[in-house]
């Protein structure tokens, strides 16, 4: 049986993971500090509460058991506090990622999946994206992951430390079951804003910026489904057991909606108000970003399963009820 150890499985993305681990019937240890991971959304394996900068504690871990492979969640996401703190996304998602591979290299564990993603393109040159575009982020975060494939790329030449790099577009959605989901602090993302909005938590959502060139005049994403990124986590898991060399891969629909849809999409979905404020353009915003995932379904055999905007939205709000309590009633319509 597989065992995997995964870093960050206690936050969004890893633990939606770790319960699909489970449900391929595989063995998970998760390392997780709990600065963003909540210890309640680690529903399959072991939970060990400790930072993954912890050279003794890694080699505890690693001493333990044998792991087939390690996955790597854990990082600082905020472009912004990028920015104004870059020693922080350095340090953490830099240095600490060579403090654990370098473990894994002297454990002799070398298969590693690592979350990346497409701030590493910066201002598109063109859409849809796809993995021969040009590598140009324009900010600390982007720069921070950039670096850390790089430092793959070598470490697979001279280590034989294979990795899957998977370079997610928009995160979105939530266990389908209402299991787990998205639970930010502070909240940056504009689905989870947008529902908070809807339960009456938020009073509104700022539209950041109605003058860019695309059809509404709202930024153009790329969102996909937590489920289908966990997706394209295993089947990279079992393309390094089956011999896989290290690659990246774009995760994403293929399809764009703007801020404005996912406003209107959410109107729609939970029959709520939603008010929105106009604000100006975030900085570092590009206009549109949309994958080419033509690569990892061919080589990874990815399917997503949940593309439709809508279904994203629907899963993301089923879980916004559940963990702000019941969703106060629309107030009735004036007669
Ligand atoms: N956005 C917005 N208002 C918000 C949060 C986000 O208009 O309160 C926009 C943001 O400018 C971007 C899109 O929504 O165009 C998605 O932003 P998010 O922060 O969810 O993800 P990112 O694209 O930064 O990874």
């Amino acid at each position: 049986m597989q065992n995997i150890l995964v870093v960050g499985g206690a936050g969004y993305i890893g633990s939606h993971m770790v319960w699909l681990l489970g449900q391929h019937g595989v063995q998970a240890v998760t390392l997780d500090n709990l600065v963003a991971g909540h210890r309640d959304a680690v529903l399959h394996g072991e939970l060990r509460v400790g930072d993954v900068a912890d050279r003794a504690l890694l080699d505890q871990i690693l001493d333990s058991q044998r792991f087939d492979a390690v996955m790597h969640f854990a990082s600082f996401i905020q472009v912004g506090e990028s920015v104004l703190d870059p020693a922080k996304y350095y340090r953490n998602n830099v240095a600490t990622t060579l403090t654990l591979l370098d473990a894994m290299r002297d454990h002799g564990v070398r298969q590693f999946v690592f979350s990346s993603t497409a701030a590493l393109f910066g201002e598109p040159a063109y859409t849809p994206i796809d993995e021969k575009h040009p590598l140009q982020p324009i900010n600390p975060y982007g720069r921070s992951k950039w670096m850390v494939e790089q430092v793959l790329a070598d470490y697979a030449r001279a280590y034989g430390l294979q990795s899957v790099c998977l370079r997610y577009f928009n995160a979105a959605g939530a266990h389908p079951q209402g299991l787990l989901g998205e639970r930010h602090e502070p909240e940056t993302h504009l689905i989870p804003l947008v529902l908070q909005a809807a339960t009456g938590r938020r009073s509104h959502v700022t539209v950041f910026g109605r003058d860019y060139d695309t059809p509404d005049g709202t930024c153009i994403r790329d969102y996909v489904h937590v489920m289908d990124l966990a997706d394209a986590h295993w089947l990279a898991l079992q393309y390094l057991a089956r011999g896989g060399t290290a690659g990246a891969f774009n995760l994403g629909n293929g399809n764009g909606y703007s801020v404005q849809e996912v406003v209107d999409t959410a109107r729609r979905v939970t029959g709520r108000d939603i008010a929105v404020r106009e604000g100006p353009r975030r900085a570092g915003d590009p206009a549109r970003l949309v994958a080419d995932a033509a690569l990892a379904r061919q080589v990874l055999g990815w399917q997503p399963r949940h593309g439709s905007l809508e279904a994203i939205v629907r899963d993301a709000w089923q879980w916004e009820c559940r963990a702000g309590g019941p969703a106060p009633r629309r107030p009735p319509e004036p007669a």
